[in-house]
């Protein structure tokens, strides 16, 4: 058996590392806020890049802080427009609605699984002031396009990276260091996860990383001082301290994910099977490998009576959530019918050869 995802393997490399994080953690006396996070947001504001880094308490939050830290330094209003794709993991979405700003849905491309830009040009009024890429499954979005469409209207953007730590653009330039700021989550299935939950944002903006300490703590200045409503959303010690550990491997992690999905690529010979796009650079971290089966249901069984554990990102699109009634009455075709084809096989860098192998036969006997 090939499970989805082998969390416990993944983690079980580090055992000896995660205890005597732990031991140090015991012992220092001090768990929230204390030297771990500081030093974690140090190392990983130097590997994106950024001259900032803010841990904070989930990938929602650090998207959420963004926006609410943007409302104070005057940059965004309530009811502001918000440009984000319409095949998004909801997270996305909710972080605007939660700072009272208007998401509006960008269809998505097919083949990317990201923005089509053309869409995202038509959905500009003067009431939009942000977009939100998502670099979903662990694929940069066109983010030069993006970037330049923003500055010639004026827009801020702010990356959704939860799926993407250590994508890396042509320049060499990393996600989290491709628009004015960016949210990270630190879920324990992301590419780089702790163990529990965790996130952060990055940005090279000083005024926003201040504001955004500040309402990551209650909204405090200094101890018992208040400058705002804030948050309690504040990475955690001992999660910060894991995460230190497993940061050093984050690169070489990524490569054995896209050694996998070349692998896959070139091996997965079905016409039944759709494969994903991908361009053979790091602008991809292959944070899911997902192909598009029209007899889903049918594949799925398969598969898994052969052994291979699937998932789908996701079964049901934003659009048609409960949450979200008063966009039901949109309709985004692409974004529809990828969310009816769509299945995540078997990626993670513990993967063996064999289980690869294994993989890539079931799939072609579908
Ligand atoms: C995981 C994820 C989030 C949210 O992260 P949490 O830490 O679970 O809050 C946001 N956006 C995307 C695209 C994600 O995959």
């Amino acid at each position: 058996m090939i499970p989805f995802l082998d969390l416990h393997k993944i983690n079980s490399r580090f055992k000896t590392e995660f205890k005597s994080s732990f031991n140090f953690f015991l012992d220092s006396g001090y768990y929230i806020l204390g030297s771990n996070v500081a030093a974690f947001e140090d190392e990983f504001a130097n590997y994106c890049g950024t001259k900032y880094c803010i841990g904070v308490g989930n990938g929602l939050d650090a998207l959420r802080l963004i926006l609410e830290g943007y409302k104070i330094l005057g940059k965004l209003k309530e009811n502001d427009e918000v440009l984000v794709a319409s095949n998004t993991y909801i997270a996305t979405i909710i972080a605007i609605k939660q700072a009272n700003l208007i998401p509006v849905l960008v269809e998505a491309e097919a083949k990317t699984f990201n923005f089509k830009i053309e869409n995202l040009k038509e959905k500009i009024t003067s009431k939009t002031k942000a977009i939100m890429p998502v670099h979903l499954y662990g694929q940069l979005s066109t983010m030069g396009e993006i970037n330049t469409i923003a500055r010639e209207n004026n827009l801020l953007v702010i990356e959704d990276a939860a799926q993407a730590h250590g994508a890396k653009n042509n320049d060499k330039k990393l996600a989290g260091n491709l628009g004015d700021a960016a949210g990270f989550s630190f879920y324990p299935t992301k590419n780089l996860g702790c163990l529990g939950d965790g996130g952060a944002v990055t940005t090279n903006n000083e005024a926003l990383a201040t504001v955004i300490k500040k309402l990551r703590n209650y909204g405090q200045s200094s101890k018992y001082v208040n400058e705002y409503i804030g948050l309690n959303s504040r990475l955690d010690e001992i999660q910060a301290a894991f995460l230190r550990v497993k940061l050093p491997f984050l690169d070489e992690e990524n490569q054995r994910r896209r050694e996998i999905a070349t692998q896959y690529l070139a091996e997965i010979n079905n016409k039944k099977i759709i494969l994903p796009a991908y361009n053979g650079s790091k602008n991809h971290v292959f944070h899911q490998f997902v192909i598009q089966v029209s007899d889903r249901e049918k594949f799925i069984k398969y598969i898994s009576k052969n052994g291979i554990g699937t998932l789908i990102h996701y079964p049901i699109p934003p659009h048609k959530q409960k949450a979200l009634l008063e966009y039901s009455n949109l309709t985004f075709p692409v974004t529809e019918k990828i969310h009816s084809q769509v299945v995540s096989i078997p990626m993670s860098p513990i993967l063996t050869s064999k289980d690869v192998e294994k993989v890539i036969s079931v799939l072609n006997s579908f």
